[in-house]
């Protein structure tokens, strides 16, 4: 099958293109880039009015399965991925059973490769049960498929069990995504610690309990030389004490999420659970701060930390609640107005949502080079949309953005060469 994807506007980082230019797609992989090319096809698409991208790669989110097949599985996740515009998604370990294993890493990948839509990159846990105690069986793991190792959704509390682990990392050349939080500061909180917990008379959670837990952790990675990814960072300390590091040399990475630079802790003003996530959503001088690390390079990625939860779980009290909103369908359009303010070139987003966490999780990937695999996302950065519920592919609708009016969308994406979406349709199995 020979696909040629004319007229759009091509943005591909790595290899310094920001330019109307065609792409022509054979075999799977990028068989020529150029301007007008006249080739004989199976397949046109136009993009004229379009950016077209290396395919936008999410490297944080939950999927549920095995264990929470009600709020998502590893199908819908994927649907919802592939509406998102990614071609890539690293779900997280924390199911039920914890994905601690290779048995586990070979049944997410199995699932991917049956379902046949898109890259699922599955990330092993770094302690057996996320308990925090023992280490799992990196090489294990990695042999099993996984791309990375995390205990997200929890800390790894106990500072000689993060050294180690990166050590031991290390020797498997895995990158280890830490979710910072310091249990004794975190104290059982359910939103920011500050003037609206304080209004709603819930028990808040200081963003040091973030930024402690950043500086432990650059410390222990300069120590180890190991690769360290932070998960979505939501403090102004934080990105401050990393900025700072990153300047004196340490080789961390970091990520953040869209809704810590649209939203503070007012969203939650209403008791809204649909605004409570960990970390959570902080003040205006923090959503400041995140623009400011984007602009500037101190944050490398933007992930989604899509985190399904069932309707009935999400109609509890505040306190009661499960952390966690969905993200995949309204990265993109969230990301985007960045674009628009001027904080972020569109060079600048491509990098974030697929170039940089393509170097990160070493896939070969996030960019469009003659040879390179034909992971492509087309969207229009102008097509107007609501965030409608009964629209929503994820089979959970925990989003705050609902009712949001959004610009910019998805409307074709290729992975290896296979259309998984067409005009914003999802296609399935096609040859
Ligand atoms: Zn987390
Ligand atoms: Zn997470």
């Amino acid at each position: 099958m020979k696909t040629l994807i004319k007229n759009g506007h091509l943005v591909d980082p790595k290899n310094k293109i920001d330019e109307p230019m065609d792409l022509l797609l054979e075999n799977g992989k990028v068989a020529k880039v150029g301007k007008k090319l006249a080739e004989k096809t199976d397949r046109e698409i136009d993009a004229q009015g379009k950016i077209v991208c290396p395919g936008l790669i999410d490297m944080h989110v939950h999927f549920r399965q095995p264990g929470y097949e009600y709020k998502e599985t590893i199908e819908t996740g994927m649907r919802a991925a592939v509406k998102g515009g990614f071609t890539g998604v690293c779900p997280m370990a924390n199911t039920n059973p914890v994905a601690d294993s290779r048995s586990d890493m070979e049944f997410m990948t199995g699932e991917a490769r049956r379902l046949k839509l898109i890259h699922v990159w599955p990330v092993g846990a770094v302690t057996l049960k996320h308990e925090g105690k023992e280490l799992t069986e990196f090489g294990e793991l990695k042999k099993g498929g996984a791309i990375a190792l995390s205990d997200d959704g929890r800390p790894i509390t106990d500072s000689n069990i993060m050294r180690r682990a990166l050590e031991y990392a290390k020797k498997f050349d895995l990158p280890i995504l830490v979710h910072c939080q310091d249990e004794g500061l975190f104290c059982g909180g359910c939103m920011n610690e500050g003037f609206v917990s304080t209004k709603l008379g819930l028990l808040g959670i200081p963003s040091e309990s973030e930024s402690v837990e950043v500086a432990r952790d650059i410390q222990l990675a300069d120590l180890t030389g190991g690769r360290l990814h932070f998960c979505h960072i939501s403090s102004r300390r934080s990105l401050e004490i990393i900025r700072a590091a990153k300047q004196g040399g340490s080789r961390v990475t970091v990520e953040t999420c869209p809704h810590y630079f649209h939203l503070t802790d007012e969203a939650v003003l209403h008791y809204n659970t649909y605004a409570k996530m960990n970390p959570p959503l902080r003040t205006q001088a923090d959503v400041e701060a995140v623009k400011r690390a984007l602009a500037d390079g101190t944050i490398d990625v933007i992930a989604t930390d899509h985190a399904p939860h069932s309707e009935n779980e999400k109609n509890a009290e505040f306190d009661q609640a499960p952390f966690g909103i969905i993200g995949l369908e309204t990265s993109l359009s969230l990301t985007l107005r960045l674009v628009e303010e001027k904080i972020l070139t569109m060079t600048e987003l491509v990098r974030k949502m697929s170039t940089a966490p393509a170097e990160i999780l070493k896939t070969g990937r996030g960019h469009l080079a003659e040879g390179a695999p034909a992971d492509v996302t087309v969207f229009d950065p102008s097509l107007a949309w609501t965030v409608e519920k009964d629209k929503i592919e994820s089979k959970s609708k925990n989003t705050p953005f609902m009712g949001w009016k959004m610009k910019g969308r998805a409307t074709d994406v290729f992975c290896e060469g296979r259309q998984v979406l067409k005009a914003g349709e999802i296609l399935k199995d096609e040859s």
